[in-house]
């Protein structure tokens, strides 16, 4: 039920380019577990355009020579999918010159909270390294089109969701999808942030792209079977919360009872407390994205893990 704590040691392996489509390549950073997310890079003709960042300094810089050496040019536009730090952080390696693209409420929410210290007391044993907050430079509400020369990106609004401000980046002419974190493959989705409902609808509108190929916020490229399997979880959620609502189960109580039976494989699975914290807001009525307070979820994860820390290798 409880993750273990990190052995001594324990080391991820680094992270690896994939040619998803011609010149279009995933920056995938396994295991996927917290911070550990993916980024992508489409190579243009005179400049490059990237779809988020990673989280740490560190990372972000071997992110910015992987990008240097897969392409030998500028950056002209960095889209980020949602505003978490794993996708964020590491936005000051490329602009300024780049012009960062994003979801409205993904700035907001950036200003609001700028950037990630060095050190995090959720993530204790991370060093996160100095990076200055770069919010987005361009943003919209709904849609917006991002051309590649001759490719056409599609940036999506489908927040709330994982966020408040998640966007997915479709590319028709691949039937590619840059997810970001609206799909984990092999992690626990995590919709503290943003919404249970929302996320149907999100899983909705994306899964009428018609997608070959996804690249995830987290976890392997994947095609869209791991659509259902968010999907599947969430729904597992969704039926939980409403038996624990009913019968007035504190969610951190009710986490505690609940077999994650085919879920069970999926890493940090503390984030079933938070996830059932979003949809008891959303049966108490709030609205979608509602602000909850985030350091009492947190610690109540750390409690469902034994009072381990979060399990963070970034
Ligand atoms: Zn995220």
């Amino acid at each position: 039920m409880s993750s273990q704590p990190i052995p001594p040691g324990t080391t991820v392996p680094a992270p690896e380019v994939q040619e998803v489509s011609d010149g279009i390549f995933a920056y995938v950073q396994l295991d996927g577990s917290w911070f550990l997310n993916n980024a992508g890079c489409i190579r243009g003709a005179r400049s490059a355009t990237l779809i988020d960042t990673v989280g740490t300094e560190a990372r972000a810089r071997a992110w910015h020579a992987t990008v240097a050496k897969l392409t030998g040019l500028p950056v002209s536009a960095l889209i980020n999918t949602h505003h978490h730090a794993d996708h964020t952080n590491g936005n000051f390696m490329f602009s300024p010159p780049a012009a960062v693209i994003a979801q409205e409420r993904c700035r907001e929410e950036m200003v609001a909270n700028p950037g990630f210290p060095r050190r995090s007391p959720l993530f204790p044993n991370t060093d996160f390294g100095d990076c200055p907050p770069t919010p987005p430079t361009v943003t919209f509400a709904e849609r917006m089109e991002v051309f590649v020369d001759d490719l056409r990106i599609e940036l999506i609004s489908v927040g709330p969701a994982h966020t408040t401000n998640d966007l997915v980046a479709w590319i028709p002419d691949r039937k590619l999808l840059f997810s970001g974190d609206v799909i984990f493959n092999g992690g626990t989705p995590f919709a503290v942030f943003g919404s249970i409902a929302g996320w149907f609808e999100a899983l909705d509108t994306i899964q009428a792209l018609g997608a070959e190929t996804i690249v995830p916020g987290h976890g392997a490229v994947c095609g869209p079977a791991a659509m259902e399997e968010v999907r599947a979880y969430l729904r597992f959620i969704d039926a939980a919360a409403r038996r624990g609502f009913e019968a007035g189960t504190p969610p951190l109580e009710l986490a505690r009872g609940l077999e994650l039976g085919p879920f069970a494989h999926l890493c940090d699975p503390e984030r079933i407390v938070g996830n059932l914290h979003r949809a008891y807001s959303e049966l108490r009525g709030e609205p979608r994205g509602a602000a909850l307070p985030l350091m009492e979820m947190f610690s109540e994860m750390v409690e469902y893990n034994g009072g381990q820390p979060l399990r963070c290798l970034a």
